[in-house]
């Protein structure tokens, strides 16, 4: 038997993997030969080497600026990120300015990443990093898994760049790249615990950091979800998925429901000053602590216009008239589409009251940008602005 051959028969294969069986299954991965294992972190290495990205947070040792990247990236492509990662660091040198900070400056930092529970989360570590640990960024798994918003593949990532820590990752790239290099029959999601094994079996002990780096990279450069670049793998002896020519086939998806669609009427009250009324979200649940224009769900069988009104009486206590439609916007979140039906309104009376929301805003359009929306809300005062000048 040739070497190439005993290499690629060494991983497990697509028919060979048992069905439904996550749990026993770990075994899988843990007879690795130490042959196999070797080749896999020298040609990765020797490839990264060659091939691996330049990124502003790989020229950092600093747990935190590490931290903020590896949040940023989380739901967020590195050219999008790049930009808000150094402003941020400007705005939030430390983990202290960043505690010091308002919650309002915060979102304003992150707006436009969507997501924003991430920025939250970020703040209240901080806090948490000031008053519990002197502000000092942790250095072990349990007190950085501890910290909001920080889950295992997380900490791994920002443990292993800025300590060189020997922890595994497993995000959405490497769970494409390891279901792919053992031919994974099932969706990764369904096996989890397999994968988290084999990524730690496959850990370079000597060299974590560069390791996991360069596993992101191989999922976001050639390993990628639509037409992987195999040929230019240095992987691709020892990948199953290729092997078996497999490849654009794998990882397998999990057959998802479509997302439900809500139908949204919002309101741009003006009073007799040309003021506009804005709220801002209850700290709690989706966009929470960001700013909005109020309106709600449309029932069955209601207009936009009665939707309109009533919501506004619901959430605000006033009357209002609903005039013309000023834009229409649509926007997809991760569970649900969202179709905004947006409305100039005047009032009509009474005081604008928080029944349903944390405060309440008249502010003028020149005023508005000082405030974090989330984006279908930023294309309704683009919209304004373009009324303003027409
Ligand atoms: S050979 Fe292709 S499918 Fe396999 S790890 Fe490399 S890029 Fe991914």
């Amino acid at each position: 038997m040739s070497q190439q051959t005993k290499l690629s028969a060494a991983l497990p294969r697509v028919n060979q993997l048992p069905k439904n069986t996550t749990q026993n299954s770990a075994s899988l991965w843990e007879g690795l030969p130490s042959f196999v294992l070797t080749d896999l972190q020298q040609t990765l290495h020797n490839w990264y080497g060659k091939q691996g990205r330049d990124l502003p947070w790989r020229r950092s040792r600093d747990p935190y600026a590490i931290w903020v990247s590896e949040i940023m990236l989380q739901q967020t492509q590195v050219k999008t990120v790049i930009p808000y990662y150094q402003r941020w660091l400007d705005q939030f040198p430390t983990v202290e300015a960043l505690a010091a900070a308002n919650q309002q400056a915060v979102l304003k930092a992150w707006e436009g990443l969507g997501y924003y529970a991430r920025a939250r989360n970020l703040h209240r570590a901080a806090e948490q990093i000031a008053n519990i640990h002197g502000g000092r960024f942790p250095s072990d798994l349990e007190s950085v898994m501890a910290l909001p918003g920080i889950g295992r593949t997380t900490a791994g990532g920002i443990l292993s760049a800025a300590f060189n820590s020997p922890l595994a990752i497993l995000d959405g790239n490497v769970k494409r790249v390891l279901a792919r290099l053992v031919a994974l029959d099932r969706p990764p999601n369904k096996a989890i615990k397999e994968l988290w094994r084999l990524s730690e079996a496959i850990l370079e002990p000597q060299n974590p950091r560069d390791f996991n780096q360069a596993l992101m990279d191989l999922g976001a450069t050639l390993c990628t979800r639509h037409n992987p670049s195999c040929l230019l793998c240095p992987w691709r002896r020892h990948c199953q998925a290729y092997n078996l020519n497999v490849q654009s086939e794998l990882p397998m998806s999990e057959s998802r429901a479509p997302l439900p669609h809500k139908q949204i009427g919002v309101a741009v009250i003006r009073n007799d000053q040309g003021q506009i009324l804005i709220d801002r979200r209850r700290q709690e649940g989706l966009l929470g602590g960001l700013w909005e224009f109020p309106g709600g769900k449309i029932e069955p069988k209601e207009t936009v216009q009665d939707c309109i009104q009533r919501e506004i009486r619901e959430e605000l206590g006033i009357e209002i008239e609903v005039g013309d439609r000023l834009i229409v916007v649509d926007h997809a979140y991760t569970h649900f589409r969202v179709t905004l039906n947006v409305y100039h309104c005047r009032l009509l009376s009474g005081e604008p009251q928080p029944l349903e929301c944390d405060e309440v805003l008249w502010v003028t359009l020149d005023e508005i940008d000082q405030y974090p929306f989330p984006k279908a809300n930023t294309k309704i005062i683009e919209a304004l602005k373009q009324s303003e000048i027409n």
